[in-house]
């Protein structure tokens, strides 16, 4: 049972974390280098009960647990401490502006923004709290962390060790459900990072309005699949499987739903289909049911969320179909024949499930997809150029993936984030450090340029007027 931060403890963290920041506590560069490290330290010295608690929430084979959560917290952790003097080092603009203006000594400060909150969903729940942590840490924010209360383990894990690793004064886990993240969003924040889905997100906003308080919303969508029926089936098939296992789908960026043109290859579909599950059967040979290698379904709730779009949809079950209500373990799973007003192609699955659909052509797949929300990423599956390019000229997206999935996440130095209903503002690294900072500007100007401004001052002569 997960411990609940008391209800009215959440002001006094606020009020302390507050505190830190009038002292100015978390703004050396040297300070939150240490904290940086310690946060690294943390990961690396309990990485054992963090890959544990992985597991017990979401059933996450280790190997999944340290390539996708820990081993990349440790590693920008790291960096984020090396290259922080150079994110941070006031950025001089004498060689932009006019010669008449070089003296003024143009200058662009990144200064915190204060005293913020991370808000953090169950499916990547250590990354997903974290990631924003080093941000925050990074640009000199005192923070609160909320991870979710749908993986217990993650959060009370966090509670555990962040306090004997981080500055307690600047630096707090708060958990709990919704009263306690709604006695948390009545206060005031200088920058919330809210990471999770669209509904939740409006309420987030809506509370942040009424202090005006920036955001960052990174949310989720129907991240769709087109696949050139002249690619290679085989090793498209594998490549939007792996988007598929990791985390029996449950990832904001798992490819969503397939659209295949099959006007000029009407047996593209099959082939398709036919090298998916031969791909799942490699990857699981004795079954995905009892496989270690393989995640389960976050909860019951979930786990029949996902099970009733299986059982309304009007298409068939090509690959998998097979479930395991004791084990919250459903197969990866193939549906095809299906229109765009199946219960497979409504919101976003966020689950094993991966609808196939038929459409005539390249063109016909991107009407598709601008009829819906823009999504996080768009998978294509071609080596064509001239179809890369119509795809990307003529749809939106956070980003545009080509020829595999996921593996997008561990490009450190690209933005990640979502456009439209998939969010906005920008995380990673750099990206993070810059979305808890804001762009203080300053200029100097010299007394000896005093002649050169008299035309400024009234009475306002022809001779100023001609200077
Ligand atoms: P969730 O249910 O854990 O909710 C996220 C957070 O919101 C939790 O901390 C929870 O306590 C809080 N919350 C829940 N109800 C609330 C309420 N009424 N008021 C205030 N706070 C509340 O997670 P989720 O939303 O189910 O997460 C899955 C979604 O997140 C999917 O849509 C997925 O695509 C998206 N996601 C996006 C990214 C990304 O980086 N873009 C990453 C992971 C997940």
């Amino acid at each position: 049972m997960l411990d609940f931060t008391p209800i009215d403890a959440i002001p006094k963290i606020h009020e302390g974390l507050r505190k830190t920041f009038l002292k100015r506590t978390s703004l050396s560069i040297a300070w939150r280098q240490h904290q940086l490290l310690q946060l690294a330290r943390m990961m690396q010295e309990n990485h054992q009960a963090f890959a544990d608690a992985l597991n017990m929430d979401l059933g996450r084979p280790a190997q999944e647990a340290y390539a996708m959560e820990i081993n990349p917290l440790i590693e920008r952790a790291v960096s984020s401490a090396k290259t922080l003097p150079g994110w941070a080092a006031p950025e001089r603009k004498e060689d932009e502006v006019p010669e008449w203006q070089k003296s003024w000594k143009p200058t662009v400060y990144r200064t915190p923004k204060g005293v913020v909150l991370v808000i953090a969903p169950w499916n990547y729940p250590l990354i997903l709290s974290l990631q924003p942590l080093l941000g925050a840490i990074a640009a000199g924010c005192p923070a609160v962390v909320k991870p979710s209360e749908v993986a217990p383990h993650v959060a009370a894990a966090l509670a555990e060790y962040i306090p004997k690793y981080l500055d307690n004064n600047a630096y707090h886990v708060v958990n709990g459900a919704v009263k306690e993240t709604t006695k948390l969003l009545e206060l005031k924040w200088d920058h919330i990072f809210y990471t999770g889905n669209g509904t939740i997100a409006r309420i987030i906003a809506t509370a942040a309005a009424k202090h005006l308080t920036p955001l960052t919303l990174e949310l989720g969508g129907k991240s769709p699949v087109i696949i050139d029926p002249e690619t290679d089936m085989e090793i498209a098939a594998k490549r939007v499987l792996y988007g598929k296992l990791s985390n029996a789908g449950q990832l904001c960026v798992t490819p969503d739903h397939i659209y295949i043109p099959t006007s000029k290859h009407p047996d593209a579909a099959k082939k398709f289909i036919e090298a998916f599950k031969k791909a799942v059967a490699e990857c699981w040979p004795e079954g995905a049911l009892t496989s270690p290698n393989f995640s389960h379904i976050v909860n019951q709730a979930h786990f029949n969320r996902v099970q009733s779009i299986v059982n309304q949809s009007k298409g068939k079950v090509v690959v998998g179909g097979a479930s395991d209500e004791k084990s919250l373990k459903m197969e990866i799973t193939m549906i095809a024949g299906i229109e765009e007003d199946d219960s497979s192609l409504q919101g976003e699955n966020f689950g094993p499930l991966i609808p196939i659909a038929e459409v005539a052509t390249i063109e016909e797949a991107v009407e598709k997809i601008n009829a819906r929300d823009h999504p996080l990423v768009l998978y294509v599956f071609s080596q064509n150029e001239d179809v890369q390019n119509y795809i990307r000229e003529n749809t939106m997206s956070g980003a545009i993936v080509y020829n595999d999935t996921v593996i997008q996440l561990a490009v450190n130095e690209l933005p990640f984030g979502g456009v439209g209903e998939s969010g906005y503002g920008r995380q990673v690294l750099r990206y993070t450090y810059e979305a808890f900072s804001y762009l203080r500007t300053s200029v100097d100007v010299p007394y000896s340029i005093e002649p050169m401004l008299s035309m400024r001052y009234p009475p306002y002569t022809k001779e100023k007027w001609d200077m």
